[in-house]
C-alpha cells in the first residue's frame, strides 16, 4: 500500500495528497508534518517498512470538505485519492486513483462560499504587447476572456473579479506585477503553469475540443488570439484537476474592456462599490443599499452588473425600462419577489449535477426551487419591456424535469446516496418487490423471535443486529440454562451470549440480499436521474440566468421606490445635470430625511471644472462622491437618488480620494497619492469624469498647492483634457482659477457662524470659502483646548501673511505643445522666497523664552520647546544664510 501511495504522490507533487484508506483520509511524511499543523489534528505514525515510521494524519471521509476548505484557504493545493473498487470485493491492494484536484480557484465546497459572490479563477498569460485573460467559475460554469494592453489594465480586471486564484504563464512573474502583493495583501494564491499548457494550437484545440466546433469564429474568439491561449490554458488546467467533462461550461464569452465604463482599482475602492474603505465590510457599500435580491444567482448577477457599468446607452435604457414597468405595478413585482424567495442557487446545484456530488436533498432543493418557475412565467407574461420579455422567453417552466424528481425522490430523503431510502414507492416496480422482501421478513424475523420465546422459555429473547454478525439472538446469562441445543453461539459477552440458528440464518440472507440489492438499485436509479438532469443543462443554465436578471430588476426597483429615485434621462451630449442629488448610502445612514440634496452641473464647455472649497466636515467628499455615485447608477442603468437627474454618460470615472498610505508595497502617502495623479492625467479623456478630492495635501504647502494649480491647468485645457472634474481643496487660493480660466467654477458648502461655533448647512453654493475652520473641527473632535487654543494663537499670526496676494499674480499657463511646456512655470513669483514665518520676529522668541516656566517644564517639554525655538530662529535666519 505504501508504494501504491508513493507511486501516486509521486504524479502530484506539488499537492497534498489525501489517500482515502476506509473512512479516512491519510496523509504521510511531508503531508502528513503540513496538514496536522495547519489543520490541528493529531500527528501519528505507520510502520511502512522502514527504519522509522511514517508521520502520519487523517480526517474523517464525511467531514473532508471542510479539512479540504481550511487547506486550499491557506493557498496549499490538495489530490483527493479514491478507492476506486469496492474494497469487500478487490482482490488484493484496492485500485485507487486521484479524482479531483482542489485548489482555492477549484473549491467545489458551496457551504465554504460566500454565495452571493463568484469564485473565480483567472488565468493570464503575458507577452509583451498583449496580456490574455480568462476568467472561470467552476460553481457556475461563467467563463470569460479578453485582453488587455498594460499591467494596469490587468490589475483593474483583477479588482473587478477579485479571483481567489491566478494561473499563469512564467512571463508573467517576470512582467513588473508584484505577485507577493497579490498573495499578501489580496490573499490571491498564484500558480504558474507548465509551458506546454499555453501553447498557442495546444489551447486552441482544447477549445475545439471542449465546445465541439470546427473554427474559433464559431466561439466569437478570434479577435482574441493571446486570450484564446489563457482560455485554452485555464481549461487544460481545470479537465487536470476537475477530471470530469464540465458540461456546464456551455458557453464562453469574449469582450471587450472598453465596452464597460472603465474602473481603475482605487476608484472601485474609493466608491465603496462592493465594501467599505476601512472595514472592507459590505454594509455600508453601495451594494449592500442596491441588493435586496432574492436569490443567490440574483446578487452575484448584481455585483457583476456594479463591477460593471455600461457605456451603452440602449442598454442602460433597456434597464431602466424595465425598472420603470416594474415600478408602475409592484403589487405584480411583489408577487413575484415571493416566488423568487423559495429558489436556491440553481446555478450551483447545477454544478454539483454535473460533478455527481448532488445527494437527493440537493434534488429536493432543485425540485421546490423548479415549482416557483411557472409561477413566475405567468405572472411575467403580463409584462411588455423588451428586456423583461427576454427574460419571460429565456425562463422555461422546467416541468418535466420538475415532474420527474417529484414521482421519484422521497419528500425527506437521506443525505447519502449509498443507504437506499432515497425513492418514492411506486416509482420503480423492483424497488417496490425488494422493499417489501425487506419489510416481509422484518415481519418474519418478528415472529420467529415470538416463536422461540415460547419454546425455549427465556422471556427476555431477542433478535438482535450490527454490521459484524449480522442477526442473533441475544441471550442474557441468567437464562443460559435454557439455551436449546440447535443454538449455535456466535458471540460471547460480559453478560450475554449471542446466537444463531439455521432459521435465523435463511431468514437473514433473505432479509440482507433484498436490502443489498436494494441499496444497489436505488442508488443507480438515482445517478441515473442526477445525470438525465444533467442532460438538460443548457435549459437549466438558461433559465437560471433569467432567474438572476428578473432578481435583480425587482430588486432594483424596489429599492427604487423605498428610497424614492428616480429614472434619471441619459444623453451623449456630455452633460451631468443633477437637482436635489443625494449620497445613496450616507442618506441611508443618518438620521431619516436630514440629508440635504445638491444640485450638480458639469459639462465640457464653462461649467469643465468645479473648484468646491469649504470648512472641514462640511460635506465635500460626500458631494462629490454621490455625484460618481449617481452617474456610476444610472451607468448600471438603475434609478437614481435626486429629483431629476440628466446624466451625460462617461467612459471612465477617476477618483483621487484621500490619503493612504501603502506601506505594505512601499509607497509613502504623497507616493500613493501622485500616483493616482499620474494615472488620472495619463489614462483620462474628455468623456471621463474625474472626482479629485485634496490633491497636493501630502507635501509641503506650496508644492502642494502648486501641483494642485498645475493639475487644474492641464485638465482645463481642451487640447490636453478637458474633463468634467469636481475639485475639492483647503487651498482656498486655487478659487482664484475662476475668472482666469474660462471652464472653471467655484463652488463652497455653506456653513453659518455663531460665536466661536460653526454650523454645518451641507447646501452647496456659488462662490468660494475663505476659511477651513479646521481650529473648530478639531475642537469638535475633543483636541484638548490648550491645543485649541495655542492653534488659536499661531493662525493669527500667520493670517497676516497673506499668500492669496501672492498668488493672484500667478498667470495662467495655457501652453499645450509640449515645446511650452518644458519651459518653467510660476516664474512670475518666486515661491521659495514666501516663507509662512516671516512676520516671527527674534523679539518674539526671546520674549517666549523669557516666558518659559523652568523649574514646572518636563525634560520632554524643555526638548519640545527648543526645538520649536530653534526652527523659528532657523526659519528666519536659515534661508537668508544660505542666500
Ligand atoms: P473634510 O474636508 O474634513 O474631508 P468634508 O467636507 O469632505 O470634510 P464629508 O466627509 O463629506 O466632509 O462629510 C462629513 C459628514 O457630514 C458626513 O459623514 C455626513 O455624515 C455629513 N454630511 C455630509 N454631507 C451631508 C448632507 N448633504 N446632508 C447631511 N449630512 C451630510
Amino acid at each position: 500500500m505504501m508504494q501504491q501511495y508513493l507511486e501516486t504522490k509521486k504524479q502530484y507533487p506539488d499537492c497534498i495528497l489525501f489517500y482515502r484508506l476506509g473512512d479516512f483520509y491519510e496523509m504521510f511524511f511531508e503531508d502528513a508534518l503540513t496538514a496536522s499543523k495547519e489543520l490541528e489534528i493529531t500527528l501519528t505514525g505507520k510502520n511502512c517498512g522502514l527504519k522509522e515510521r511514517a508521520p502520519m494524519c487523517g480526517v474523517p471521509y464525511h467531514a473532508v470538505e471542510g479539512y479540504l476548505t481550511k487547506l486550499v484557504n491557506k493557498g496549499y493545493k490538495v489530490a483527493i485519492c479514491e478507492q476506486m473498487e469496492d474494497p469487500k470485493l478487490a482482490k488484493g491492494l484496492v485500485k485507487r486513483d486521484v479524482v479531483r484536484i482542489v485548489t482555492p480557484g477549484t473549491n467545489l465546497n458551496m457551504q465554504a462560499l460566500e454565495e452571493s459572490k463568484n469564485n473565480y479563477l483567472m488565468c493570464v498569460t503575458y507577452t509583451p504587447t498583449k496580456i490574455g485573460i480568462s476568467v472561470a467559475d467552476v460553481t457556475t460554469g461563467d467563463y470569460y476572456l479578453t485582453e488587455v494592453e498594460d499591467l494596469r489594465k490587468l490589475q483593474d480586471e483583477m479588482m473587478k473579479y477579485q479571483p481567489s486564484e491566478i494561473i499563469c504563464n512564467d512571463a508573467f512573474l517576470v512582467s513588473g506585477m508584484d505577485i507577493d502583493d497579490l498573495k499578501g495583501r489580496y490573499h490571491i494564491s498564484v500558480n504558474v503553469l507548465e509551458a506546454h499548457l499555453f501553447d498557442d494550437e495546444s489551447c486552441k484545440k482544447a477549445l475545439l475540443k471542449h465546445f465541439k466546433v470546427n473554427t474559433l469564429m464559431g466561439l466569437g474568439v478570434e479577435e482574441f488570439p493571446v486570450g484564446v491561449i489563457a482560455a485554452g490554458a485555464l481549461l487544460q488546467y481545470l479537465y487536470e484537476t476537475q477530471k470530469t467533462t464540465l458540461e456546464h461550461f456551455t458557453h464562453i464569452y469574449p469582450y471587450l474592456t472598453n465596452k464597460f465604463m472603465l474602473l481603475d482599482s482605487s476608484t472601485r475602492r474609493n466608491l465603496e462599490l462592493t465594501e467599505t474603505l476601512r472595514e472592507k465590510q459590505k454594509r455600508g457599500s453601495l451594494l449592500w443599499i442596491l441588493d435586496k435580491t432574492k436569490t443567490a444567482m440574483g446578487g452575484r448577477k448584481l455585483r457583476s452588473m456594479l463591477e460593471q457599468p455600461l457605456i451603452d446607452k440602449e442598454e442602460m435604457e433597456m434597464r431602466l425600462d424595465a425598472i420603470e414597468e416594474l415600478n408602475k405595478d409592484s403589487v405584480s413585482r411583489d408577487e413575484l419577489r415571493e416566488y423568487l424567495s423559495p429558489i436556491y442557487d440553481l446555478e450551483r446545484l447545477l454544478s454539483k449535477v454535473i460533478y455527481k456530488t448532488a445527494n437527493p436533498r440537493d434534488l429536493i432543493a432543485f425540485r421546490n426551487s423548479l415549482e416557483m418557475l411557472p409561477h413566475i412565467k405567468t405572472v411575467l407574461k403580463g409584462f411588455e419591456k423588451e428586456a423583461l420579455r427576454g427574460i419571460y422567453n429565456d425562463l422555461e417552466g422546467l416541468e418535466d424535469i420538475y415532474q420527474l424528481i417529484l414521482n421519484a425522490i422521497e419528500e425527506e430523503p437521506p443525505i447519502t446516496i449509498r443507504e437506499g431510502g432515497i425513492l418514492k414507492d411506486g416509482f420503480d416496480e423492483t424497488i417496490d418487490m425488494l422493499r417489501s422482501a425487506k419489510h416481509d421478513g422484518k415481519k418474519w424475523l418478528a415472529l420467529l423471535e415470538e416463536e422461540d420465546r415460547e419454546r425455549t422459555g427465556i422471556k427476555n429473547l431477542k433478535i438482535k443486529y450490527n454490521k459484524v454478525f449480522g442477526y442473533y439472538f441475544e441471550v442474557t446469562n441468567s437464562y443460559k440454562e435454557l439455551v436449546p441445543s440447535d443454538y449455535v453461539r456466535k458471540q460471547t459477552l460480559a453478560n450475554a451470549e449471542r446466537y444463531t440458528t439455521p432459521r435465523l440464518k435463511e431468514l437473514e440472507d433473505t432479509i440482507l440480499n433484498a436490502e443489498d440489492k436494494l441499496q444497489t438499485l436505488e442508488y443507480d436509479l438515482f445517478c441515473k436521474i442526477r445525470d438525465s438532469i444533467a442532460m438538460e443543462i443548457d435549459r437549466i443554465q438558461k433559465t437560471a440566468k433569467a432567474v438572476a436578471l428578473l432578481d435583480v430588476f425587482t430588486s432594483l426597483s424596489l429599492v427604487a421606490e423605498r428610497n424614492r429615485y428616480v429614472r434619471p434621462k441619459l444623453n451623449e451630449k456630455g452633460v451631468i445635470d443633477i437637482k436635489d442629488g443625494r449620497h445613496p448610502v450616507v442618506e441611508q445612514m443618518i438620521t431619516h430625511d436630514m440629508f440635504i440634496a445638491n444640485d450638480t452641473y458639469l459639462d465640457n464647455g464653462s461649467h469643465c471644472i468645479s473648484i468646491i472649497t469649504g470648512p472641514n466636515m462640511a460635506g465635500k467628499s460626500t458631494y462629490m462622491r454621490q455625484t460618481a455615485l449617481i452617474v456610476l447608477m444610472a451607468q448600471i442603468g438603475c434609478f437614481v437618488p435626486a429629483k431629476s437627474a440628466n446624466i451625460g454618460i462617461v467612459d471612465r470615472i477617476f477618483t483621487r480620494v484621500g490619503a493612504s498610505d501603502d506601506l505594505a508595497s512601499g509607497q509613502s502617502t504623497f507616493m500613493v497619492e501622485m500616483n493616482e495623479v499620474a494615472n488620472i492625467l495619463r489614462n483620462a479623456t474628455s468623456h471621463s469624469l474625474l472626482i479629485l478630492d485634496e490633491i497636493g495635501r501630502g507635501t509641503s504647502t506650496f508644492d502642494g498647492l502648486s501641483i494642485a494649480w498645475a493639475v487644474i491647468e492641464h485638465i482645463s485645457n481642451r487640447k490636453l483634457l478637458g474633463a468634467k472634474t469636481l475639485f475639492a481643496t483647503h487651498y482656498h487660493e486655487l478659487t482664484e482659477l475662476e475668472g482666469k480660466m474660462s471652464n472653471v467654477n467655484n463652488y463652497c458648502i455653506a456653513v453659518k457662524e455663531r460665536g466661536d461655533e460653526i454650523v454645518f448647512l451641507r447646501k452647496i453654493v456659488k462662490g468660494g470659502a475663505d476659511k477651513s475652520y479646521g481650529i473648530q473641527v478639531a475642537k469638535l473632535a475633543g483636541v484638548p483646548d490648550m491645543v485649541i487654543d495655542r492653534a488659536k494663537e499661531i493662525v493669527e499670526q500667520l493670517s497676516d501673511n497673506d499668500i492669496t496676494a501672492k498668488v493672484q499674480n500667478i498667470a495662467v499657463d495655457t501652453r499645450a505643445d509640449a515645446k511650452a511646456k518644458k519651459q518653467p512655470k510660476y516664474d512670475e513669483v518666486d515661491l521659495a522666497q514666501m516663507s509662512l514665518f516671516d512676520t516671527v520676529t527674534d523679539e518674539d522668541v526671546l520674549k517666549e523664552l523669557m516666558d518659559i516656566e523652568v523649574t514646572t517644564l518636563t525634560p520632554l517639554d524643555a526638548l519640545n520647546t527648543l526645538y520649536r525655538l530653534q526652527n523659528k530662529l532657523k526659519n528666519r535666519w536659515g534661508g537668508r544664510e544660505q542666500k
